[in-house]
């Protein structure tokens, strides 16, 4: 695969049509998949991903935000975009123009979706414990009343789970509540002869860890990814799921270190002997966590090379002493395989305490993506 710049993200098109049917395996007839390509894709690119999926036969999507939405209706994705987060009011002649779907964060803001004057798609989120956007579920004067509001076209009513990653028996049972919630609402909503909405409540957790729901849709995000939030997690469903993002830089130089020699800002590492150094072509700019500053590695030719100084910007160094035949322009693997070696994002995100999600969403916008296995498809 042919790549000039400095630093790049690949993405594996086989091993996401993988997890996609490693997901829909575990689903119910008739149940929908609706990829959650919020941030970019969590870091991989909404468009490559976006194109890629719906190549793959999928037609909806849900993101975070009017902007990311209008991004993948001006790449060509022609399905349903939902829009999960807020849109002000000054957004709201995007909705129409891209034809979005809206998420209706409560009853107050449905009213000011109807009095934008003009139809609108929207799903109705219900707060079933999470306590972030939704009406709570409880109000269910409220949730019945936008339905009156005769410029909304509801097509779907959603919720979301706040601990369905957690396999500890507190954290099931406060899951089945928000779940005894839900169907509550959808109940109380039919028995008063309102109809012709979607449901859905899952995101990658809720399908591995409760399997056997059955709504109209479901949101996998980190999943389609192919990796878990946190690596160690134990899921009910052990879906075989493979890594879709890799991230590699070029070697920019390699030098000489004599012992006693510091190196990096604020000259946090010392050559204790005689070192050879490589200079990588990526940065905390690029989404490498500063923390990662003397304690990271990166593959080089099959080896571990461990991070040398502080983290820049745009670049970093390792010690490639101990790896022969290390030139400038060679690759060095951030998160994938190299060889036998392997980094993945959970291992990235374990020694920073943050999960695979954030270390994802955050890779810059200046890294090059593109796209392996084209042809196989
Ligand atoms: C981010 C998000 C998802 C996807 O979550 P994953 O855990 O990555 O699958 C689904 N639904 C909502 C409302 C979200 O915000």
């Amino acid at each position: 695969m042919y790549q000039k710049g400095r630093a790049w993200i690949e993405l594996d098109r086989k091993n996401l049509a993988s997890n996609l049917e490693q997901l829909k395996a575990l689903l119910p007839e008739g149940c929908t998949v609706m990829p959650a390509v919020k941030a970019n894709a969590y870091g991989h690119g909404a468009v490559l991903i976006g194109k890629a999926l719906q190549d793959m036969g999928i037609q909806d999507f849900c993101v975070a935000s009017v902007r990311e939405a209008a991004e993948l209706r001006e790449a060509g994705i022609t399905g349903q975009i939902l829009v999960l987060g807020y849109t002000s009011p000054q957004e709201f002649s995007e909705l129409s123009y891209y034809n979005l779907t809206q998420t209706v964060v409560d009853f107050p803001y449905a009213k000011q979706l109807q009095a934008y004057g003009r139809p609108l798609a929207v799903h109705v989120g219900v707060d079933t414990g999470m306590n972030r956007l939704g009406e709570r579920s409880e109000n269910i004067e409220n949730i019945c009343r936008i339905w009156e509001l005769k410029h909304l076209k509801v097509t779907g009513v959603f919720s979301h789970f706040c601990v369905a990653d957690g396999a500890s028996e507190g954290e099931k049972i406060y899951t089945h509540g928000q779940i005894t919630k839900f169907d509550s609402v959808i109940r109380q909503l039919k028995e008063k002869g309102i109809s012709g909405f979607k449901t859905h409540i899952q995101g990658s957790y809720g399908i591995l860890n409760y399997p056997e729901l059955r709504y109209d849709y479901v949101r996998p995000g980190i999943a389609l990814c192919g990796v878990l939030s946190s690596p160690e997690d134990k899921t009910v469903s052990a879906a075989h799921l493979k890594p879709v993002l890799s991230l590699k830089a070029r070697i920019a130089c390699v030098k000489q270190l004599h012992a006693g020699e510091k190196a990096g800002y604020g000259q946090t590492y010392t050559a204790e002997k005689e070192r050879k150094t490589a200079v990588v072509s990526i940065g905390y700019a690029d989404g490498i966590p500063r923390e990662l500053s003397n304690r990271g590695q990166v593959l080089v030719n099959g080896y571990r090379a461990p991070m040398i100084g502080r983290i820049c910007m745009d670049q970093l160094l390792i010690d490639v002493s101990e790896i022969p035949h290390v030139s400038p322009g060679d690759e060095a693997v951030l998160i994938g395989k190299c060889g036998a070696e392997q980094i993945t994002a959970g291992e990235l995100a374990r020694m920073v305490g943050t999960i695979s999600n954030e270390i994802l969403s955050r890779l810059g916008g200046r890294l090059e993506r593109i796209t392996a296995g084209m042809n196989d498809y």
